[in-house]
């Protein structure tokens, strides 16, 4: 049988002979595919992965076919780079490194827009890099420069097509490798936590800014190393293979073989660059050689596989290929894997979190109206009141998701002022949602795996290495034990998505738990569960009160709240009502007026 791994190894022995045995027009189009795919690999980290869409990924390919252009022909350099002497590899360091920072620049400067701003950001850039190539004059302008180098390695001069072709598919294997790897660690699970929403991921304790800027860098990276290679495969630069129109087709590329998956990258380059290639061949003959026929039918056939295959071509083969055969994407637990350090819990009874008088305006609106709540280690409170009461309001007060108008909160004896939720969070204080947000695609293990974030401290460049293996299995070890605690032991590589959603909010329980918290927020837990379900999650609660964890509830379910919990705080229009013991708030008439008559 033809296990997954053997068809990657038959896949590389056939690269490895194509040279061999292809023409050498052949191979030409396969150093394009090549140059394409470390392109588009980026595009999957970035657009893909980290939900950021990019016009603009051809000019950091021009950056780094720009860089060596200039330092391998110019014949006499400042005095600054005189040492260089004409190095291509020394010319790859500096191209490398100037992408960098201009990724660094526009990525500090665009990644904070949302929305539509974001892509727009990436096309204004893309077109100011174009029109700054074409107006070095020194570069040739818009007619460009000749006569680069052949690149030199081991000796051995790689003038010819079918030389530069190991060094472009060895770039590729590495860039998946590299990619892959980053993908399966905490750091890679941080970047695909941003399509999850800025606000889940910051409460994982994933600073987000750091997280969207690391995978703008790489795919910036990935885009200057093609261009490197690209400058010295033609040994001809100017400024067109690198202006919007390409960054387009880039992005095309990455959409038709499935931005979702590292092998739709080399599929998307691979069919976009073929399909250019039969087109300019085949229409000519057909429709006659006058009018760009070959433009009108790609877009048309682009469309067409979009409106096919939303997904992707990459997703359509996997679907093709037997069950038997795939690859077997679970990650594996191993149980030997050392236990994370536990945070000390403060003695039952502590006082934990407080809020002093907060009231939270919106405009005229008072959704908070100087509340005042304690809560205790070993404690379950739960915050009640209609809808529209202002307890999802209060929630984010007390984790910093917002910021109190006036009064302050205070966490472990520290007060919350200038505090962000992912500095509370790493404090010890987790939450789930109301509006439970997973990933839907991602299995339960990593959804879990994720609220662990903090646990670790292994960067992107030792994950993409995956030099961090060991504190890898230890995160996942966690997430199995907490999914186990929880009762959702038998649904580790399930599709979080596919779970029914009482499950989904169990699953955010587990993922709080992961955090080691010591006081857990839980936002409407019991909604949408059935009747075992609720028992079951009412004896977690129950066990984790008496391990020392402070727990606040908000809740409608009056008869789940009523055995549960310690006391009750009530709350109409922003303000506190009434607190007190559960069958004392069961007997208050305001209460009774407010709350059970207001939800019917
Ligand atoms: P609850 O969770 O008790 O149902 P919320 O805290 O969600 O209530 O909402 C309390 C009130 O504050 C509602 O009237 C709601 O419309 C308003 N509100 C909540 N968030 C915002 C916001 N970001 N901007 C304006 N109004 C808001
Ligand atoms: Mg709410």
């Amino acid at each position: 049988m033809i296990k997954p791994r053997n068809m990657m190894l038959l896949g590389l022995v056939l690269l490895i002979l194509s040279p061999l045995v292809l023409p050498s027009y052949q191979i030409t189009l396969l150093n394009y595919i090549g140059l394409y795919a470390l392109v588009v690999l980026g595009l999957v980290l970035l657009t893909g992965v980290g939900g950021m869409t990019s016009f603009g990924q051809a000019a950091f390919v021009g950056l780094g076919a720009y860089t060596t252009a200039y330092l391998t022909t110019t014949q006499q350099l400042p005095e600054w780079l005189a040492w260089t002497a004409g190095s291509p590899w020394i010319a790859l360091v500096f191209g490398l490194l100037l992408t960098a920072v201009v990724a660094l620049l526009l990525g500090a400067l665009t990644l904070k827009l949302s929305g539509h701003y974001l892509p727009l950001g990436t096309i204004a850039w893309g077109i100011s890099l174009y029109y700054l190539f074409g107006t070095l004059s020194s570069m040739g302008g818009h007619t460009g420069v000749s006569g680069l180098p052949s690149l030199q390695l081991f000796g051995i001069s790689l003038d010819k097509g079918e030389k530069i072709f190991y060094l472009i598919w060895a770039a590729v294997t590495g860039a998946i490798l590299i990619s892959r790897n980053l993908l399966n660690s905490r750091e890679g699970r941080a970047i695909r936590a941003l399509k999850g929403g800025q606000l889940m991921a910051e409460s994982m304790g994933v600073n987000t800014f750091r997280s969207k800027m690391a995978v703008f860098l790489i795919s910036a990276l990935f885009a200057g190393l093609s261009g490197w290679l690209y400058a010295h495969t033609q040994r001809f630069v100017n400024p067109t293979p690198f202006g919007l129109s390409m960054g387009i087709d880039y992005l095309f590329m990455a959409l038709i073989g499935g931005v979702g998956s590292v092998w739709g990258a080399l599929l998307g380059a691979g069919v976009l660059t073929m399909l250019k290639q039969w087109l300019q061949d085949l229409l000519p003959i057909l429709l006659g050689s006058d009018g760009q026929y070959e433009s009108i039918v790609f877009g048309l056939l682009i469309v067409f596989m979009m409106q096919r295959a939303p997904g992707g071509l990459w997703s359509l083969v996997i679907r093709l290929i037997p069950a038997r055969y795939q690859a077997d994407t679970r990650l594996v637990v191993n149980d030997a894997a050392a236990d994370l350090p536990r945070r000390p819990l403060p003695a039952q009874g502590t006082l934990v979190l407080e809020a002093m008088n907060v009231t939270r305006r919106f405009g005229g609106l008072v959704a908070n109206n100087k509340m005042n709540l304690q809560l205790h280690a070993g404690e379950v409170l739960a915050l009640i009141g209609p809808n529209g009461a202002g307890k999802s309001t209060m929630f984010n007060q007390l984790s910093s998701v917002d910021t109190p108008t006036e009064g302050e909160v205070r966490f472990l004896g520290q007060s919350l002022k200038g505090k962000n939720s992912r500095a509370v969070a790493s404090m010890g204080m987790s939450r789930t949602f109301q509006h439970v947000k997973l990933l839907p695609a991602m299995s339960a293990l990593e959804n879990v795996a994720l609220g662990a974030h903090m646990r670790g401290n292994q960067g992107v460049i030792s994950a993409s290495l995956h030099l961090e293996r060991e504190e890898e299995q230890r995160l996942l070890k966690e997430a199995k034990h907490q999914l186990e605690r929880v009762g959702l032991g038998a649904y580790l590589y399930e599709e979080a998505g596919s779970l029914a959603l009482g499950q989904q909010r169990i699953l955010e329980i587990a993922r709080a738990l992961c955090a080691d918290p010591c006081v857990l927020l839980l936002d409407e837990p019991a909604a949408g569960l059935r009747f075992q379900e609720k028992q079951a999650l009412s004896d977690l609660i129950k066990k984790l009160k008496t391990e020392g964890i402070a727990i606040l509830l908000v809740e409608h379910d009056m008869d789940f709240v009523m055995g549960l919990v310690d006391r009750i705080v009530v709350m109409e229009f922003g303000e506190k009502i009434a607190e007190g013991l559960p069958e004392e708030i069961q007997t208050n008439p305001a209460v009774l007026e407010a709350y059970l008559g207001g939800a019917e």
